[in-house]
């Protein structure tokens, strides 16, 4: 069973099993889910939101950094699918035929690009508050989390949907997963290291939940180059 940030829940069953012992199994896990969902950062979001960031068709706009901008095709024969920002207008390049997997792997490229650059400011800023040094930082799709911190390791994944929001949400992001290299859960010291690291972190962390996430439906990565694969998932 997989619970999804914007609500979804999903059951992979032996084939063996019909719509009753479906029913019957999410019934029995409903407590679960609950607490699941509570647990996530989980911010029911409009279907016609989602549906833009997955289609990311032209001249919709969608979101970078929390600034709206108009999307634009450019399509060429076997391009590599890619993105940048020209003039305030995220430019897909795109080869011939492509599909919502491709538009995604062509944004993808140039959310990443952002984020690690002010990733790099952001962990040397979070690194110098909270003294300590992390080893290694990456960037990850991830369904229900803003980032993680491998503790042992000291290595922290950064959510790629950071991308979508004020550089503020990122930088507090970057604060928070480097502060579990001192606290491990959410209890008091973790706390008391963030009021210290980042005053009003408590409103930002609330507001960022709020804001929730959009990039859920695109298809996994390692799904885009096989497609016929994956229809054989259930969803
Ligand atoms: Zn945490």
């Amino acid at each position: 069973m997989r619970v999804y940030a914007d609500g979804r829940v999903t059951l992979s069953v032996p084939l063996s099993w019909d719509r009753k012992d479906c029913e019957q199994h999410l019934l029995s896990r409903e407590a679960k889910i609950h607490e699941l969902l509570k647990s996530i950062s989980y911010t029911p979001m409009r279907e016609e939101e989602i549906e833009r960031y997955t289609h990311l068709e032209e001249g919709q706009s969608i979101r970078i950094w929390g600034v709206e901008h108009p999307i634009a095709h450019e399509v060429r024969e076997n391009a590599k699918p890619d993105a940048e920002l020209v003039d305030g207008t995220i430019v897909l390049t795109l080869p011939e035929n492509h599909t919502d997997a491709v538009r995604q792997e062509a944004l993808e490229q140039l959310l990443r690009r952002e984020l690690a650059e002010k990733v790099e400011v952001y962990r040397a800023e979070a690194e110098q508050k909270l003294g300590v040094e992390t080893s290694g930082w990456s960037i990850r799709r991830m369904r229900s989390r803003w980032g993680s911190c491998r503790w042992e390791t000291r290595r922290i994944s950064i959510n790629l949907e950071l991308a979508l929001h004020d550089p503020s949400m990122l930088e507090m992001a970057c604060i928070h997963e480097t502060a579990h290299i001192l606290a491990h859960d959410h209890g008091k010291k973790f706390q008391s290291t963030m009021d210290a690291a980042l005053p009003g972190w408590r409103e930002k962390q609330k507001k960022l939940n709020q804001e929730g996430m959009r990039l859920q439906r695109w298809t996994p990565a390692n799904e885009r180059k096989f497609p016929d694969r994956a229809k054989n998932r259930t969803h």
